[in-house]
């Protein structure tokens, strides 16, 4: 079958891999698409770590076709997410406490075991959320890593109806984070990025304001749409430092400014504006698979909408490049159903 594997130069290759045989409780699964996040970006860039060798992919969406034995969650036939999330160990302090995520033992797809930018990838049975009949799969895709990223992000800022949040970077994760924030936590959503056309798409996907950071200062525009106040929350997704930083600036005391983008980096952080202000700078890693259930259904209800975009396994350097230069809106999609 075909994958796409991280070869060791900072680019992808797409080769003919053999799968080995299913284990106890685990699942193949037919890929139908996959979408390419900015975290396949990094993982092939090394910013974590060597990972050559590994099959990418966190954003997976497809159809068991066979299950091994002790698999009582899916069975042949249903449609299935392939997440970030493969697999915790199930009994840690974390994996007890609904925080899986942050498991010690965990497994990630696409990053320490195979991930589902190929033909079929093995899922461990448990761990593979059911997608909603109802929600077109390739716009599930969106859902499986920026979709319930963003909305577990949002969940974290704790964000109130009727308060005004900051979305930094308006790429697959930002627009989706917009989404969430607006219609299903019922924020008015304030987006910053330096990029015309993200911001023009923020504004379709429902922001109320928009700031280009590159021509104005987010701090001062925070404080104009708020009457001097700052904003509520923010959420990070921008993949730089400078956003982290200002995130901090736009928000009132008190508020949470939760980071999402993985710029290998790190952010300044004014001691005297951390304490005496209590801003609470907060991380926050993909989602739990009760947290994937929940993003699901607001899509399948139609409250959020992912841009998604059909490509070939072939043009994923391409993908790669592109997104590096910002230039496309949501999210491309790798088509495996051809
Ligand atoms: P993307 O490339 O689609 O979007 C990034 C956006 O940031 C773009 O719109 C870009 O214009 C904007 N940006 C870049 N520099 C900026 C700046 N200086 N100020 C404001 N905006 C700026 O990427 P994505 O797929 O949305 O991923 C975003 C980041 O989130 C990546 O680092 C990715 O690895 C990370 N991520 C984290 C999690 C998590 O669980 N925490 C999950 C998925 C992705
Ligand atoms: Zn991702
Ligand atoms: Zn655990």
């Amino acid at each position: 079958m075909k994958a796409a594997v991280v070869s060791n130069e900072r680019t992808v290759s797409v080769v003919d891999k053999q799968l080995r045989p299913l284990k106890h409780g685990e699942a193949l699964v037919q890929v139908e698409y996959c979408g390419v996040c900015h975290t396949d970006l990094h993982v092939k860039n090394g910013d974590f770590g060597d990972v050559t060798g590994v099959v990418l992919g966190h954003e997976g969406v497809g159809k068991v076709i066979e299950v091994a034995e002790g698999v009582t969650s899916l069975k042949v036939g249903d449609r299935v997410a392939i997440a970030w999330l493969y697999e915790s160990c199930g009994h840690c302090e974390y994996c007890n406490s609904g925080r899986e995520t942050l498991c010690r033992d965990v497994k990630n797809s696409g990053y320490t075991v195979d991930g589902a930018m190929a033909e079929q990838v093995i899922v461990a049975a448990d761990y593979a959320v059911k997608v909603p009949d109802g929600l077109d799969p390739a716009a599930a895709t969106s859902i499986s890593c920026a979709g319930v990223t963003t909305y577990k992000a949002v969940k974290v800022s704790q964000i109130q109806p009727g308060g005004w949040i900051g979305v930094f970077g308006i790429g697959g994760l930002g627009n989706l984070a917009v989404q969430y924030a607006k219609n299903v936590f019922g924020a008015k959503v304030v987006a910053f990025d330096i990029n015309d056309n993200k911001l023009a798409f923020a504004k379709e996907v429902g922001a109320d304001v928009v700031v280009n950071t590159l021509n104005e200062d987010p701090k001062e525009r925070a404080l104009e749409i708020t009457d001097g106040k700052g904003l509520d929350a923010v959420v990070i997704t921008a993949v730089a430092k400078q956003p982290f930083n200002q995130a901090v600036d736009v928000v009132k005391a008190g508020a949470r400014v939760v980071a999402v983008g993985l710029p290998v980096d790190k952010m300044d952080l004014d001691i005297p504006r951390l304490v005496l202000d209590g801003i609470q700078v907060v991380g926050s890693l993909v989602g739990t698979r009760q947290d994937l259930k929940e993003a699901f259904q607001f899509a399948a209800e139609g409250k959020v909408v992912p841009k998604v975009t059909l490509r070939r396994i072939e043009e994923i350097n391409d993908i790669m490049d592109e997104m590096e230069q910002g230039k496309f809106t949501g999210r491309m999609v790798i088509d495996f159903t051809k």
